[in-house]
């Protein structure tokens, strides 16, 4: 089949290399020309597993391409489908900006029937901007050339977006007739060889079902968030909190981990628009804004209990190990790492940092201040510091060398915010540990 994407991105790239491997011939179209000629290098512009790998066989084969020109594009693609960013707008509402831009381009350039696919996150009622979008281009060129607009959320996890995509746990599709849902199914079929998980809806059940899923995962994590910050006030243990619970098969255990709080580029911004849903028809997201509140004072957490210890902050170094908003990834957008360095700058402290992977993302952020030292190893970060902060659960940090740790620590205290060590192992040491929800050990 012929697809044509756009936007490169985590979301675009992935699904179109995916969609090659698959046998499709694909385009990819993007507006940032430095990224495509990255690509056409068979470079990927951000570190995902098995990314690279799909590029390079599939341009090699011919079955993928990258261009700006997205005349060429539209010519190209049956199924052309949008993946471009939905970033927040300033009131929390996610911006359409760069998706009904596409639509608009498409309705431009476009000479026969299409099936146009919303992949971006977007609110309810999105698709009949995009429809809306195209008909009045097409109409500016008095064209009437019929196509169908297709919600298809993508959910695709950064870390393990290829493994995701090839073996999804279901894909949504919301359509306004049968016919382009069964093209969406034949589209989806390498996918779903094993069992059918292409889920068909209509299209504003489909938009709300990717909101729905990402609030109800925030929930999860906020959820237990808040107990830990309980079970540090009552004296419990959050970790034998979490097995007690995650033991009963309703509840279970994936994601009720405690944390310094969630971050990417999903979650918070999905979080906040979902909410803005419900104030734009007159409905209260009391649960929606709750779980955004507790998240906002979670990623405080971690600096709270680092300033508790030391007092005055002024003069001191904090070694932090890992950047990105979570293993797997160069992705520090909304990171927790983040906000614990910007509160360490604003209180005088200055940061020796370690990310296997998101050293340059974070160079892009915030350049080469004098109190931002950027460490080849997490041995090197801590050299000088006097405590260490773990804001990334990347396996390399699980187990560390501890009497490497306890002789360089000026302070000898360690800050994990992702609750990776047993405290009993790290006191052996003569480290103090404050972790999240749990005693602090000494
Ligand atoms: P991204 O910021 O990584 O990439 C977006 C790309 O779109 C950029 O390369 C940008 O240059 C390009 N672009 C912008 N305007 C364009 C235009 N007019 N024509 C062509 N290209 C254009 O974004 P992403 O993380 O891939 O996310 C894309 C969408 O998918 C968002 O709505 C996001 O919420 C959603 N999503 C993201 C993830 C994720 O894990 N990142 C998962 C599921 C869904």
């Amino acid at each position: 089949m012929n697809i044509s994407i756009f936007g490169s991105g985590y979301v675009g790239l992935v699904t179109a290399a995916c969609f090659a491997e698959a046998g499709n011939e694909v385009i990819c179209v993007d507006i940032d020309e430095a990224r495509i000629q990255k690509l056409t290098e068979g470079h990927c512009p951000f570190y995902e597993p098995g990314v690279d790998d799909l590029l390079k066989r599939n341009v090699e084969a011919g079955r993928l391409r990258f261009t700006t020109d997205a005349k060429a594009a539209i010519d190209h693609g049956l199924f052309i489908m949008i993946a471009v960013g939905t970033p927040p707008d300033e009131d929390g509402s996610a911006d359409l900006r760069h998706v009904l831009t596409v639509a608009r381009t498409i309705g431009e350039h476009m000479k026969e029937y299409k099936v146009v696919i919303t992949k971006s996150t977007v609110p309810v009622g999105s698709a009949e901007h995009v429809r809306r979008a195209v008909n009045e281009t097409l109409s500016s060129r008095s064209e009437n050339i019929e196509f169908d607009v297709v919600s298809n959320p993508e959910f695709l996890k950064e870390g393990s977006a290829v493994e995701d995509f090839m073996k999804p746990d279901r894909t949504i599709v919301g359509v306004d007739n049968p016919r382009t849902g069964e093209l969406m199914r034949a589209l989806y079929a390498p996918f779903n060889r094993s069992r059918d998980r292409v889920i068909v809806m209509d299209i504003a059940s489909s938009e709300l079902t990717k909101y729905a899923a990402n609030a109800m995962l925030a929930t999860k994590i906020s959820f237990m968030n808040e107990l830990s910050n309980l079970a540090d006030r009552v004296g419990a243990d959050i970790e034998a909190v979490r097995k007690g619970i995650g033991s009963d098969p309703r509840i279970g255990y994936k994601f009720i981990y405690p944390g310094a709080g969630y971050g990417g580029s999903c979650f918070p911004k999905d979080v906040s628009a979902l909410s803005k849903t419900g104030e734009q028809v007159g409905y209260n997201m009391e649960l929606v804004d709750a779980v955004n509140a507790v998240n906002h004072r979670q990623k405080q957490v971690l600096f709270d209990k680092i300033k508790a210890y030391f007092g005055d902050l002024s003069g001191k170094t904090i070694a932090i190990w890992g950047l990105a908003f979570k293993p797997n990834t160069d992705d520090v957008r909304e990171a927790p790492a983040r906000d614990l360095m910007e509160a360490l700058w604003g209180a005088g402290a200055a940061v020796r940092v370690h990310d296997p992977e998101a050293m340059d993302t974070i160079r892009a952020c915030y350049g080469e201040p004098e109190n931002l030292t950027y460490c080849n190893s997490p041995a090197e970060a801590t050299q000088g510091a006097d405590a260490l902060a773990i804001l990334t659960e990347w396996k390399l940090y699980h187990s560390p060398n501890f009497e490497q740790l306890a002789e360089t620590l000026t302070a000898k205290v360690i800050f994990d915010g992702r609750n990776l060590f047993d405290p009993a192992v790290v006191t052996r040491f003569g480290l103090e540990y404050h972790s999240i929800g749990r005693p602090v050990a000494k």
